[in-house]
């Protein structure tokens, strides 16, 4: 009976000891997500995100690792398409998207933002010699241009309402900006409407295109985040205050945006 006894008490504590092992090893593992901060960027926006070597690098790399920094956390980099930074939030694969995203409000149906850290523009690019002047000319009464730009961008949206749906002429989506702009150098699309910041970038390192002094719109750029998460927005809001207070953010932008 003894023996019996005692080895009932061995397999009692045996079955304690795995059952607190394995909830050790959960805790710790929920410890070891909490300090990374993944972001979902797509590294064909210089010099916002673009890949240098076998790195991605750029303002919002260095934005979020500033961050991570201040929140004591490993900044992981996911690049991946344009249109999939939004599902990768919400699905929780990826904590934030930082990726020149612009704060609209129906992309604001699907995830929150934080404070704005940056502005950008929708500029539009045409050959040296295009008889597009300006940028009202995409938009005004019997236009009929071929416009490139970015699969899900805000370009893109735009593009598609105020011109291909009010029958203006027509939106040619591409999965990269670069491609909207090697399309426009081959002459198969007559413009690309695309934000200023790279579209400097893809002037500079094609001949013969130039950027229309008016720009198409305005925008606030921040970093989404998934609905659920308030607790990580306000920290992030807080660090992106501190930045700002600082002068972090504007040497961040200031070492990658030469004034010209
Ligand atoms: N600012 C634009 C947008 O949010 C483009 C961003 C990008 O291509 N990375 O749609």
């Amino acid at each position: 009976m003894k023996k019996v006894l005692s080895l009932v008490l061995v397999v009692c504590l045996s079955v304690t000891m795995l059952c607190a092992c394995g909830s050790d090893s959960k805790t710790e593992a929920k410890k070891e997500s909490d300090k990374t901060l993944s972001m979902a960027t797509n590294a064909e926006f210089p010099p916002y995100e673009y890949v240098d070597g076998d790195k991605v690098v750029g303002i919002d790399v260095d934005i979020a690792q500033a961050i991570a920094d201040k929140l004591g956390m490993k900044l992981k980099v996911d690049n991946i398409n344009f249109d999939s930074i939004i599902p990768a939030v919400t699905s929780g694969k990826d904590q934030i998207g930082i990726a020149g995203m612009t704060v609209t409000e129906k992309r604001k149906k699907s995830v929150d933002f934080t404070d704005s850290y940056a502005t950008g523009v929708q500029a539009v690019i045409v050959k040296e010699d295009s008889k597009i002047k300006d940028a009202a000319d995409l938009t005004k009464k019997g236009a009929n241009n071929k416009i490139g730009v970015q699969l899900g961008t805000t370009g893109d949206l735009y593009c598609t309402d105020d011109v291909e749906n009010a029958g203006l002429g027509k939106v040619e989506k591409y999965n990269k900006g670069a491609d909207a702009v090697q399309a426009l150098v081959s002459g198969k699309i007559d413009c690309v409407v695309i934000d200023n910041q790279p579209a400097k970038e893809f002037v500079k390192a094609n001949k013969g295109l130039k950027i229309l002094d008016t720009a198409y719109k305005e925008e606030d750029y921040a970093i989404a985040l998934a609905k659920d998460n308030s607790e990580l927005r306000d920290k992030i809001n807080n660090a992106l205050k501190e930045l700002k207070a600082d002068g972090t953010i504007q040497k961040i932008l200031d070492k990658y945006i030469t004034a010209e």
